[in-house]
């Protein structure tokens, strides 16, 4: 785990924040406010905009682009997971949960009451040669329509899948109720392993997640059903064409980077390098990959609340400089031909 030295910033209402064209290490927003590590508003004038100037370093950790919340596996609703990161001192958030934008509003809603900027965010699974790739999505249009048929697919995918996980659990002779399950968890709009692994430890089913996974439902495991998905290269056009900006996640996690090459002339433009399965030689290897392929060297908490643990809500920041960044890759794709 890695621990930050964190400068100690606040922030002040919600607009976007913009670089200040005579000197781009200066941020410029009409309600955002940032203050430096010694308390002191360095205010440095009025734009010839009529906007606010303020100084921030390039390099403050406020930001975190990887969270996730009940909407799909994590633990918290998503408006305590935006309380959580204003309490965390995160000043830039998303919420990216899988396969589904269903959390939201709700996230957008309460960030804008805590004064933080909310990025819209999804992480959309898909699979390359039998490995699990996920691809996160900021910035994007959650009403566009093809994104939309596409996370109704999964959806109704999940759920033919979980039927068939809690057929082979009872075949296995796991004593699971099934209706009681799905009952709980009618509204989920991402179910997945997850909610299968929590239940299964609350009802007392088996000890701990860990077992679970290594017993059931791995990947490979005999109750495990692989997900019907589609492929990295399709997700990032799905993401680049509802005008955001697709971000490959934790690539050690799917040993993939022969797919990199073909996913940045699909419109990748960035790439996780921090990640909390990263360690510093795998954040040194993908940092190179994202210089040689000219992507925003990315990062994020990926927190999911305390479970399956620990809380690392806070723990994993970026700049603001790769927001920034970001969001001018997920411009441009919006200048780019729109389909709907
Ligand atoms: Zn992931
Ligand atoms: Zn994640």
């Amino acid at each position: 785990m890695v621990e930050c030295q964190l400068p100690k910033l606040d922030v002040v209402g919600s607009n976007p924040i913009t670089r200040s064209k005579k000197n781009p290490s200066v941020y410029a927003s009409r309600r955002i406010r940032f203050f430096p590590p010694n308390g002191r508003r360095e205010e440095l004038g009025p734009m010839a905009s009529g906007l606010q100037v303020f100084d921030i370093p390039e390099d403050a950790l406020v930001v975190d682009l990887h969270l996730h919340s009940s909407a799909s596996d994590g633990e918290y609703p998503p408006r305590r997971v935006m309380m959580r990161a204003k309490s965390a001192g995160l000043s830039v958030v998303s919420l990216t949960d899988h396969d589904t934008v269903a959390g939201l509003d709700e996230a957008r809603e309460e960030a804008k009451r805590l004064g933080l900027e909310f990025v819209n965010g999804i992480e959309l699974s898909s699979v390359h040669g039998g490995r699990l790739v996920h691809i996160l999505g900021h910035f994007f249009r959650p009403e566009d329509p093809e994104l939309g048929a596409q996370m109704k697919k999964y959806m109704e995918n999940r759920r033919t899948r979980m039927g068939e996980m809690l057929e082979r659990l009872l075949t296995l002779g796991v004593p699971i109720d099934k209706d009681d399950f799905l009952r709980e968890y009618s509204r989920a709009s991402s179910i997945g392993r997850g909610h299968l692994s929590a239940y299964m430890v609350r009802k007392n089913l088996v000890s701990n997640r860990e077992e679970i996974f290594g017993k059931y439902l791995g990947e490979g495991g005999p109750a495990y059903v692989e997900l019907e998905m589609i492929t990295p290269d399709e997700v990032v056009k799905l993401i680049t064409g509802a005008g955001g900006a697709a971000t490959l996640a934790h690539p050690n996690l799917s040993e993939s980077d022969e797919i990199i090459p073909g996913l940045v002339l699909a419109g990748l433009a960035g790439i996780e390098v921090e990640h909390p399965s990263q360690d510093a030689e795998a954040r040194r290897h993908y940092h190179a990959l994202a210089e040689q392929y000219g992507l925003v060297p990315m990062g994020g908490s990926d927190c999911h609340g305390a479970r399956p643990g620990p809380e690392r809500i806070g723990q994993f920041r970026q700049p603001v400089r790769n927001f920034l960044d970001l969001r001018r890759r997920a411009k441009a794709a919006l200048q780019g031909p729109r389909r709907d």
